[in-house]
């Protein structure tokens, strides 16, 4: 494949960062709620100015399972299906929902630290379409 393209935009702060990107979430002013994806209404509030943010891009694995099967129609995904890991991961302020590269669940523990990688999702003729992942953390002994 020769392109690639993110599968949304508006996810990252800067989309023209491909290797090491920053989710791109909302905080209010008034109450400081922190929510993903970015919306500039606030959820707990009702405030409706909330401010882009750059989410850490490290956190804990706060919730996880590992689908084992293809998702119905219209799954737009790589064949032949492989089970992956999806997970919500603890960023401080807020909890993401991503897919996780690893997909065995003996290798993944709650609370475990969790880094933002990407991951190619699927593709659209030669364009191949990324997306964003947690991956557990490198620890450098
Ligand atoms: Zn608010």
């Amino acid at each position: 494949m020769s392109e690639r393209r993110w599968v949304d935009d508006s996810l990252f702060v800067d989309p023209s960062e491909t290797t090491s990107p920053t989710l791109a979430g909302a905080r209010c002013p008034r109450c400081s709620t922190t929510t993903f994806p970015y919306q500039s209404g606030c959820p707990r509030c009702g405030g409706d100015a909330a401010e882009r943010i750059a989410l850490p891009t490290t956190g804990t694995l706060w919730s996880f399972t590992v689908q084992y099967f293809a998702p119905k129609s219209p799954y737009r995904g790589f064949e032949p299906f492989e089970p992956y890991g999806v997970g919500y991961v603890d960023l401080g302020d807020v909890c993401v929902e991503a897919r996780l590269t690893v997909n065995d669940p003996a290798a993944l523990a709650l609370g475990m630290p969790m880094e933002l990688v990407t991951l190619p999702a699927f593709a659209e003729g030669d364009v191949r379409v990324d997306t964003f992942a947690f991956a557990p953390q490198e620890v450098t002994a």
